[in-house]
């Protein structure tokens, strides 16, 4: 009996600590789980607590330059265009031109080297970065869904919001039909968990999600994804409606959108070289023309 007592008092511990041990790992998965969940996350700048100022916000790029590192080419050589606040503007251009830089500038994930960039009017050195990033939305290309719910993708960055915000947010990006779709509406999971949504219901939870931080300025890169015809027709539709609320700019990458543009900037070579409507440049520029000829898959 000794014996027997004295080897449990030496196998137990070990025991208590394989299984704690085994505890431990199955936290680390959990953790490493969640770590993945969060890698898989855009990269949207999170709500801030302080009051919004809602007004649509103007942009103006003055003279911009700017290169990744010393060592690179400049990507802007005196970059100079202007949004006025509200309504639609599309940036297009060859790949290349710099127009995600414009975005990447805008939101400070990089400096300029010089000229000035404003946005409501203000240089955007001035502004203290959260309340800068607060008031930009941000939708990227292909924008991902998020591991969760689809109630869970939509409030990811605006905790706070109201379920009537919540319902304007769905009604404004056309995603009643979705909803009504799905078996548990929008607690059902989406993404590569539950219901996989179509590149053109992600791009508007994508639009939702970030109009549900009330930005000032929403900063759209469009998914380059085929759509199909009613997809195709309900983002234009999103974009014109959210347009009239805020200011949208658009790097665009489908006629229909620059066709419903306010104004379009082209960009090329490090700068801008015509601005107008798309009927103006499709009768003024040569590059746009050709641009809407094969980028925006028309005939010239
Ligand atoms: P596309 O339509 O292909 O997305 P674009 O007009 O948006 O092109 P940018 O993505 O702004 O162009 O890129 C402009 C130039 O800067 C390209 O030569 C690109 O290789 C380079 N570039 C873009 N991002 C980076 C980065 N993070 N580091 C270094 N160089 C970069």
């Amino acid at each position: 009996l000794i014996a027997f007592l004295l080897y449990l008092f030496y196998l137990v511990p070990p025991i208590g600590q394989l299984v704690q041990g085994g505890v431990q790992l199955q936290q680390g998965l959990a953790a490493m789980k969640r770590i993945k969940e969060i890698e898989e996350l855009p990269a949207e700048p999170v709500s801030v607590a302080a009051p919004r100022d809602g007004r649509p916000a103007g942009v103006r790029f003055e003279d911009v330059v700017f290169r990744y590192g010393d060592d690179r080419p400049l990507v802007h050589d005196g970059v100079s265009f202007e949004v006025p606040p509200g309504g639609l503007t599309a940036l297009v251009g060859p790949s290349g031109a710099g127009k995600s830089t414009v975005f990447g500038l805008l939101e400070r994930f990089y400096d300029h080297q010089s000229g000035t960039i404003l946005v409501d009017g203000r240089d955007i050195r001035d502004w203290p970065l959260a309340e800068l990033r607060a008031a930009l939305g941000y939708v990227e290309q292909d924008a991902p869904v998020l591991a969760g719910t689809l109630r869970e993708n939509l409030l990811f960055a605006a905790k706070d919001a109201t379920e009537e915000e919540l319902r304007a947010a769905i009604a404004r990006t056309r995603l009643d039909d979705l909803v009504a779709r799905l078996p548990e509406g929008l607690e059902t999971p989406v993404g590569h968990r539950g219901v996989l949504l179509s590149g053109g219901e992600r791009q508007r939870v994508a639009i939702a999600r970030a109009l549900l931080r009330k930005p000032r300025l929403l900063l759209l890169d469009e998914a380059t994804s085929q759509l199909d015809a009613v997809n195709e027709l309900r983002l234009r539709e999103v974009v014109a409606e959210v347009a009239r609320e805020t200011t949208v700019l658009v790097i665009a990458h489908r006629l229909s959108t620059v066709t419903g543009a306010d104004r379009i900037v082209v960009m090329e070579g490090g700068g801008v070289r015509a601005v107008g409507t798309h009927d103006e440049l499709v009768g003024g520029d040569e590059l746009y023309r050709e641009l809407a000829a094969t980028q925006f898959l028309v005939s010239g």
